[in-house]
């Protein structure tokens, strides 16, 4: 006889975001298509005053078809576009390093710090003060929170106000982290939420909004998501086809209200992850000083990655890697993507070394230990 398999634990389970929430959900999308109005309605409007009330801080959000459109809306509303650089870094979602080529603007990447895997302040400010020759000025920066934690975003805006220059928080992995007590997507000029299915906060469907405390930007932004209209069919300026649907909105204001408490759920998680791996090979990773982490991903570096990933799916235990290949050494983006001047070795070594673990709300106590189990035995 066989011995029994066990059932592998998936890295990711959108679809147990869901069955937690199913039957407010299905409540909500029944009042959504009962309503006959199914783009930009109540269930659109509600939602952005729900979430820009739960960033507080007075902040507008407007809703936008994924995260990758509403960095380039906050982009566009800016009036960033062709002749004008972009500093952002290469160990990230090629949503981020996408969103700028959208708008015609030319992509800097910068290194990352290795232990939280974000970017490199004393390197920005270098590069503010000494722009690499031949390209176009710098007028953006759009640092990412990655994994779920702030990056060292204090210096980055003292550095970025003290020239005049917008900064854009990629917020797609970070709903609900703080810094210094205060919630990201709320620090910068503007944020970008992605709401795909797998993030924090996730609709079922593709989503994405974005925050800013300045009024006429919202606004601005408001109007550029739908063909640049003021009033119906008359343009007032250039825009963009990319607006939230009502049923994905009635359903993420379901989300919302699960949200602080799955974040909750996370720490747990991680803090049970942290114990099994004290005193093994591979360390915890790092937290940084007056950051709330929400582990969007909890991520492992490890030397002979494919050997702990393969003893962890021995124990049925799924993983991932996020991002396998940097930005700027992937097909369409190499050997053309401008660096910094000190390259990116530390985000080509991330790459080779990071491994995430199961990471969602709904993950079982049991499940839990048996993940915990097998750390252990590393
Ligand atoms: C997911 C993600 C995005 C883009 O979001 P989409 O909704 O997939 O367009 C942007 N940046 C980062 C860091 C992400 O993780």
């Amino acid at each position: 006889m066989n011995a029994p398999t066990l059932a592998m634990i998936p890295q990711a389970d959108p679809g147990a975001g869901y069955r937690a929430q199913k039957a407010e959900i299905d409540a909500a999308v029944q009042r959504a298509l009962e309503s006959g109005w199914y783009i930009l309605g109540r269930e659109g409007a509600a939602f952005e005053q729900e979430f820009a009330a739960w960033l507080g801080a007075g902040q507008h959000a407007v809703g936008c078809a994924n995260g990758t459109d509403a960095i380039a809306l906050i982009l566009r509303g800016l009036g960033i576009g062709p002749g004008m650089t972009v500093v952002t870094v290469s160990h990230t979602a090629v949503a981020t390093v996408a969103a700028i080529e959208m708008v015609g603007a030319t992509p800097l990447l910068l290194d990352i710090d290795p232990d939280t895997y974000t970017m490199d302040p004393d390197e920005l400010v270098s590069v503010l003060d000494h722009p690499p020759p031949g390209l176009p000025p710098i007028k953006a920066v759009i640092p990412v929170h990655l994994y779920g934690q702030a990056c060292d975003l204090v210096p980055m805006l003292a550095a970025c106000a003290a020239r005049g220059i917008p900064l854009i928080e990629d917020c797609a992995q970070c709903h609900g982290a703080t810094l210094d007590g205060r919630k990201l997507g709320t620090l910068g000029t503007a944020a970008a939420f992605s709401l795909y299915p797998t993030k924090n906060l996730g609709a079922l469907g593709d989503g994405g909004v974005l925050a800013t405390a300045d009024a006429d930007l919202a606004g601005r932004i408001g109007a550029i998501r739908q063909y640049g209209w003021k009033e119906r069919y008359i343009s007032a300026m250039v825009g963009v086809n990319s607006r939230l649907d009502e049923v994905q909105a009635a359903i993420l204001r379901v989300k919302l209200t699960a949200l602080d408490a799955g974040n909750a759920r996370r720490r747990a998680i991680a803090a049970a992850y942290d114990a099994a791996l004290a005193g093994g090979p591979i360390a915890p990773p790092a937290r940084r000083p007056g950051a709330e982490h929400v582990f969007h991903q909890y991520v492992l570096r490890c030397e002979g990655r494919a050997a702990v990933q393969a003893a962890l799916k021995a124990q049925g235990v799924g993983t991932g890697i996020h991002y396998p290949v940097p930005v700027h050494l992937q097909p369409a983006y190499r050997d053309r993507t401008p660096l910094g001047p000190a390259g990116c070795a530390e985000t080509a070594r991330a790459a080779e070394e990071v491994l995430s673990l199961p990471m969602y709300p709904e993950l079982t106590d049991a499940q839990v230990e048996r993940i915990c189990a097998a750390l252990r035995g590393l």
